[in-house]
């Protein structure tokens, strides 16, 4: 029998804090990119822009920024 215990929280995204700074957006248009892997456009999401990272989003999605990494070779 094994436990499996880890040392540390999950290793995901941290977590956004709730409450205080709260940075509303009022009005915020569907910006659109087109994947610099497979060319598909896609849309902001709420992740991105409530967090600012839409200017250093360049994939559609994580699969195809891992793709298009691997492609380019290791960094
Ligand atoms: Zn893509």
């Amino acid at each position: 029998m094994r436990i499996a215990r880890r040392p540390g929280p999950c290793q995901h995204l941290p977590h956004r804090p709730r409450g205080g700074l709260g940075r509303t957006v009022p009005r915020s248009p569907a910006q659109t990119k087109e994947c610099l892997h497979c060319g598909r456009p896609f849309a902001d999401r709420k992740r991105w822009a409530s967090r600012g990272q839409w200017e250093a989003v360049h994939y559609c999605s994580v699969k195809c920024r891992a793709a298009a990494r691997r492609a380019r070779g290791p960094a």
